[in-house]
């Protein structure tokens, strides 16, 4: 049988290395691609640069399919109301979409599913988000996701190398393939603009890193010709405050899916060939395994992105402090290197992995006391690359709530930024009130005298803040708290249910899981 077929893109906004969009090409007449700007998730509060990011991704998508003769068909609503009106009106019979390990889309999924079993509409998924299947990670750990690095290394090298990418489809694979596209469907299914999803575009600033599949690509490539610079990769010898970035930027690409991840492994696999190269965890290669082993453990880790109910988390008791968290977000804190860097993250979207240890630590357990959950949420707000799985475990794992437990190693919001940049630049391109203070006191502004600051036109009180707080104390006091938070972890908790011995088993996939607690319910 011929089928009518939706593939639904949600991550994955890519034509390379997409198995479930071929899947759909598969016994197919006619290929309805769909989007859908789902309220849950493409709401007003999401910042406005990852919206700018997300249209642009559409757009090089919808480029990419007319070029081979298709579209993509944009709608808005609820998943699980727009499908059945759109399986009876395209009198759907095939419904393919990329796998999702997020709770929210395990959720969708499933009702999704479930709608389209009713409506006889058969479903396929694959998974390519991820380099491996991580359920199959978790299996081979006994069921049980691996709770260090070094594990999860051992447990992949078992595996083998990751699935080679697939190319993406050609007109030839279109050949028989049609997608209807009147002149009133042209207009009915366009992508919106920023304005008609209510956002006002006049703050925008430049746009650094433009959204979609053929800019991730030109990107990869780009990188991937700098082959001194990719075989001595060491992320912790790069800079948190460079003026251009010191990393690759392929975050907000690998997040909506412009760029595959297979895609990116393999290209460095081709790069190291014959040439002597650094190795994970620093390695570039072991960058992407960094972000395997956070997803694995956001898929076997319940309630992965809070601290209650989940079972890693150590139990911290953060104060609720509104006025400090507001001077955190809006780049306030009087700490100019905590400052450009929040402000660096507002106006571009992005900032270097150590800058977001920087303002992490600041945040939590270094200075401010205020819980990792709460920058959890700004950094998903602005963050072009906000990744559930990801920003989840790295927030664990700089407020030193798991993973990582050294929590006596406080970085300093004024020596960490000095070791790369003694002169300050990086404070002065994203703060510039500041640009006229003298090496010296750039980095303490409210140490200079009064004559300096009157000559660097910025008097500290009156035109950039006091330090919110003294640093060399609350840290220490700071680390006092985490000591008796870790004291009393291991009196309360030595019975946590994920330190159990696993015993070897098949681990049920969370597809499973869910429908057993759906039967419950
Ligand atoms: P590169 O160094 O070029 O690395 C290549 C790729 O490897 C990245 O694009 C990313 O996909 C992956 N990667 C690198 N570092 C990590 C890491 N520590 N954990 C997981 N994957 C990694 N990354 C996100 O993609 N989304 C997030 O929401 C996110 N939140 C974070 C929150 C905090 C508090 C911290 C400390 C880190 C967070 N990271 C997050 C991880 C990391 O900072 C970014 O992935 C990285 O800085 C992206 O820049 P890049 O592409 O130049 O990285």
């Amino acid at each position: 049988m011929a089928h009518v077929c939706i593939h639904w893109f949600r991550k994955g906004l890519r034509l390379h290395d997409n198995p479930a969009l071929m899947a759909a090409l598969k016994d197919c007449k006619e290929l309805y691609p769909v989007f859908i700007l789902d309220p849950y998730l493409h709401h007003a509060q999401v910042g406005i640069n990852r919206q700018r990011f997300l249209i642009g991704a559409l757009k090089d998508l919808d480029c990419s399919l007319r070029k081979l003769n298709s579209r993509l068909f944009v709608l808005r609503g609820k998943p699980e109301d727009v499908f059945p009106k759109l399986f009876n009106r395209w009198n759907v019979t095939k419904l393919t979409y990329e796998y999702d390990t997020e709770p929210y889309s395990l959720r969708r999924d499933e009702k999704v599913a479930s709608l389209a079993k009713e409506h006889g509409v058969d479903v396929i998924y694959k998974i390519s988000h991820t380099l491996y299947n991580i359920e199959r990670i978790i299996e081979e750990n006994n069921g049980k996701p691996p709770l260090t690095y070094k594990r999860l290394q051992a447990i992949v090298q078992n595996l083998g190398p990751p699935k080679k990418p697939i190319p993406a489809p050609t007109l030839e694979n279109m050949r028989d393939v049609k997608t209807p596209g009147s002149q009133k469907y042209e207009d009915k299914y366009r992508i919106p603009t920023l304005e008609e999803l209510r956002l006002d575009s006049q703050f925008l600033g430049e746009e650094l890193f433009p959204g979609g599949e053929q800019e991730a690509l030109r990107r990869l490539d780009e990188h991937m010709k700098r082959t001194g610079w990719v075989c001595s990769f060491e992320k912790p010898q790069t800079s948190p405050n460079s003026l251009s970035p010191s990393t690759t930027v392929l975050s907000p690409y690998i997040t909506f899916g412009c760029l595959s991840v297979r895609t990116f492994w393999w290209r460095l696999t081709e790069v190291y060939r014959g040439r002597k190269h650094s190795d994970p965890p620093v390695s570039l290669h072991g960058q992407l395994l960094w972000r395997e082993f956070f997803y694995t453990c956001s898929v076997g880790i319940p309630n992965f992105n809070k601290m209650n109910e989940n079972p890693v988390c150590t139990k911290v008791d953060w104060d609720t402090n509104q006025k400090y968290l507001a001077a955190w977000r809006e780049a306030r804190t009087g700490f100019p290197f905590i400052d450009a860097i929040m402000t660096q993250l507002r106006q571009e979207g992005w900032i270097h992995h150590l800058a977001r240890h920087a303002v992490a630590c600041f945040l939590t357990r270094g200075d401010l006391w205020i819980s990792w959950e709460e920058g959890q949420k700004v950094f998903e707000d602005l963050l072009l690359d906000g990744d559930w799985a990801l920003n989840a475990g790295n927030w664990q794992w700089l407020s030193a709530s798991a993973f990582f437990h050294q929590f006596f190693r406080v970085y300093s919001p004024i020596a960490f930024g000095k070791k790369t940049d003694k002169n300050g630049d990086y404070i002065k391109k994203y703060l510039p009130l500041l640009k006229k203070f003298p090496p010296e006191y750039i980095y303490e502004p409210w140490k200079a005298p009064r004559s300096v600051q009157q000559a660097a036109g910025c008097i500290v009180g009156k035109d950039y803040p006091h330090p919110i707080v003294q640093h060399e104390q609350v840290s220490k006091k700071n680390i006092q708290r985490m000591k008796e938070a870790y004291a009393k972890r291991s009196s309360d908790n030595n019975e946590s249910p994920i330190k159990k011995q696993g015993v070897k088993r098949k681990a049920p996939s969370v597809i499973e899981m869910l429908q057993k607690k759906s039967r419950k319910e």
